[in-house]
C-alpha cells in the first residue's frame, strides 16, 4: 500500500512498511536496532527533496522533531537538527551577517544536501557546502551515537563529506557559515527568440568571469498558471541566475555583456540581501511530479549551446520544463583541505534537466527527450555525476561514476565498518 510521506517529488509512490518519527538521537539509535532485529531497512527521510525512486517496504524515518538551529554568531557556525531546512538556518545566520552555503531551493533539507557535496549558488566563491562542515552527529547502522569529525572517526568524516548515503542517521551537524549581507544577485529572463545569442554569450562569459560570480542558465517552459507571473507565465524563455560577491558597481560592471546581449523581457537582478537568496533561482516551492537527470560537463561552449538548443530548444517539442547548465569551477575547483569524497571538483558545468510535471508523459517522450539532450551534449560530458544532481532518469550507474575507483572503495569499507548489515538504504 502507498504511503503518503512529505516528499516534493510527487511521482514516486512510496510504500514503508512503517514510519517512525524520533525526537531524540537516542530514539533515532532505538528505532535502528529495532529494524535491524526485524531485518528491515531503514531509510531517513529529511525534507523530502531528494527522493527519485519508491520506498518498499521498511522503515521510512522522519527526522523532523530533530530539527532546530543554534547559531554561535562570534564563532561564525551553527549546529544544525537533522530535519531542518535551509531557509531555517539562513534566517537564523542572517540577522548577525551570516550566510550559510545554502542550494538554490530554502526548502531543501541540510543533511542530505551535505552528504551529496552541497552545490550553493555562493560555491564558486565560498566552495562546496561540505567544505564548511565541522562535524556530524550520527547513529550507525548498528545503532551507535558517534560525532564524527577531523579528528574523531575520520574515516566516516571524510564518507559523510560529500559520499551522499550514510552508513546511518545524521541527527545534526555543526557547519561554518561566511559573513555575508548580500549579493548583486537575481535573474535575467530572456525571450526564446533570443536562445542562441544568450546562451552563446553566457557560455563565454562564465568561462572567464572571477570566482566572485556565481552564475546558471536556465531554458524554461513556464506553465500558464497564475503563481507564474506576467509577463512569462506560458513562455518558453532563457533565465541567466546570478549571485554576484561584491558591491553593486562591481557586480552591474561584470553583468554588463550579459544584459547588453538582449533586452530582457524581466531583470531581477539588484543589491540582495542574503536572506533571499533562493530568489537566485526562483526554484518551485510547491511539490509536484517530475522526473530528473543530471551530468557532469568539461566545458560548454558555443558549439555545446548549439547542440542543447538542437536537443531542447524552444523549436522542439520537448516535455521538459527545466533545462539548467550551471557554471561550476573557482573555489569549487579547490582540492579539499582534508580528505573528503565530494564529486564534481573537477567539472567546469554542471547539466540538470527536470521534466514537465504530466506523469502521462513519464513512460515515453521524457525518458526520450532526456536521452536525445543527453547524446547531443555527450561530447561535452566529463563522464562523471554530481550525487545531488542525480536523479531517476540516469543510468543506475551514475552514481558508482560520481567518484573515482579509489574513493569508492573508500566509501564501501566504511559502509562495511558502520553498517556491516546494511541497515541504512543506500
Ligand atoms: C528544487 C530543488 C533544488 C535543489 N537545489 C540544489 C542545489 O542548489 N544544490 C545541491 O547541491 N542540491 C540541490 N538539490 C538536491 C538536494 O540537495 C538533494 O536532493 C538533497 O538530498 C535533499 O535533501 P532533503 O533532506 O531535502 O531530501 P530527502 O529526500 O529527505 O533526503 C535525500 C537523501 O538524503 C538522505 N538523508 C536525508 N536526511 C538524512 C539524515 N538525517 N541521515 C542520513 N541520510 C539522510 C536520505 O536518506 C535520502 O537518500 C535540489 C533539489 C531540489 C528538489
Amino acid at each position: 500500500m502507498s504511503h503518503p510521506l512529505p516528499m516534493f517529488n510527487l511521482a514516486p509512490a512510496h510504500a514503508p512498511r512503517s514510519v517512525v518519527v524520533p525526537r531524540t538521537p537516542e530514539e533515532v539509535a532505538a528505532a535502528v536496532r529495532a529494524a535491524a532485529a526485524a531485518g528491515e531497512q531503514v531509510h531517513p527521510i529529511g525534507a523530502g527533496h531528494g527522493w527519485a525512486r519508491p520506498i518498499e517496504g521498511g522503515v521510512a524515518l522522519l527526522t523532523r522533531e530533530l530539527a532546530g538551529v543554534q547559531v554561535d554568531a562570534a564563532a561564525a557556525r551553527a549546529r544544525v537538527g537533522a530535519g531542518t531546512t535551509w531557509a531555517q538556518v539562513i534566517a537564523a545566520a542572517a540577522p548577525h551577517g551570516l550566510a550559510p552555503l545554502a542550494g538554490s531551493a530554502p526548502a531543501v533539507g541540510v543533511i542530505g544536501y551535505l552528504l551529496g557535496g552541497g552545490l550553493s549558488p555562493l560555491g564558486r566563491t565560498y566552495g562546496w557546502a561540505a567544505d564548511h562542515v565541522r562535524s556530524f552527529e550520527i547513529v550507525t547502522g548498528t545503532g551507535e551515537l558517534v560525532t564524527a569529525s577531523a579528528s574523531s572517526h575520520p574515516d566516516l568524516f571524510a564518507a559523510l563529506l560529500g559520499g551522499k548515503h550514510a552508513p546511518g542517521v545524521v541527527t545534526a551537524a555543526e557547519i561554518d557559515m561566511v559573513p555575508l549581507h548580500a549579493v548583486y544577485g537575481g535573474g535575467l529572463f530572456f525571450d526564446a527568440a533570443d536562445a542562441e545569442a544568450v546562451l552563446g554569450e553566457w557560455a563565454a562569459w562564465s568561462a572567464r568571469m572571477p570566482d566572485e560570480v556565481n552564475t546558471s542558465a536556465a531554458l524554461l517552459r513556464l506553465p500558464d498558471l497564475p503563481s507564474v507571473p506576467e509577463p512569462l507565465r506560458g513562455r518558453c524563455v532563457v533565465h541567466v541566475r546570478v549571485a554576484i560577491v561584491g558591491d553593486e558597481s562591481t557586480g552591474r560592471a561584470l553583468l554588463e555583456p550579459i544584459r547588453k546581449v538582449a533586452r530582457p523581457i524581466v531583470d531581477t537582478v539588484a543589491t540582495l540581501p542574503v536572506a533571499a537568496i533562493g530568489a537566485v533561482h526562483a526554484d518551485p516551492e510547491e511539490p509536484m511530479p517530475v522526473l530528473e537527470a543530471g551530468a557532469l560537463l568539461a566545458s560548454f561552449d558555443l558549439d555545446a549551446v548549439r547542440a542543447l538548443l538542437g536537443a531542447a530548444g524552444p523549436q522542439v517539442e520537448a516535455p521538459l520544463a527545466v533545462v539548467e547548465v550551471r557554471r561550476l569551477g573557482g573555489r569549487l575547483a579547490q582540492p579539499p583541505s582534508r580528505p573528503d569524497a565530494v564529486a564534481g571538483r573537477d567539472a567546469a558545468y554542471g547539466l540538470f534537466v527536470v521534466s514537465a510535471p504530466v506523469p502521462e508523459l513519464f513512460a515515453g517522450p521524457v525518458p526520450a527527450a532526456v536521452g536525445g539532450l543527453a547524446r547531443a551534449l555527450a561530447p561535452w560530458a566529463s563522464g562523471r555525476f554530481q550525487p545531488n544532481f542525480v536523479g531517476a532518469l540516469n543510468q543506475p550507474t551514475a552514481l558508482d561514476a560520481a567518484w573515482p575507483d579509489e574513493v569508492r572503495a573508500r566509501l564501501e569499507q566504511v559502509r562495511r565498518s558502520y553498517d556491516p548489515a546494511g541497515v541504512i538504504n543506500h
